[in-house]
């Protein structure tokens, strides 16, 4: 998926459903980390606009559906 240049994207998880797999953190280690139980915590949940890909493809790779990056409202 592609975003318009400029856009922003905020980012959730859900650590009720996380399976720490962390394929999040390998797609945007500036946007995710993985507290000591391996579930994942979100460092920037406004998304700056040169990290949107990094976003998406985190949302994409993880495999529990945990990670979801929508334009806020
Ligand atoms: S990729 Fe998904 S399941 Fe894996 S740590 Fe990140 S949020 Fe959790």
């Amino acid at each position: 998926m592609v975003t318009p240049t400029g856009s922003t994207l905020r980012l959730t998880a859900d650590r009720e459903v996380c399976a720490g797999a962390g394929q999040c953190v390998r797609a945007a280690p500036d946007l995710f980390d993985q507290d000591d139980d391996g579930l994942v915590v979100v460092l920037r949940a406004d998304v700056p606009p040169e990290a949107s890909e990094r976003a998406l493809t985190a949302a994409d790779w993880c495999p529990s559906g945990a990670v979801a990056a929508h334009r806020p409202r």
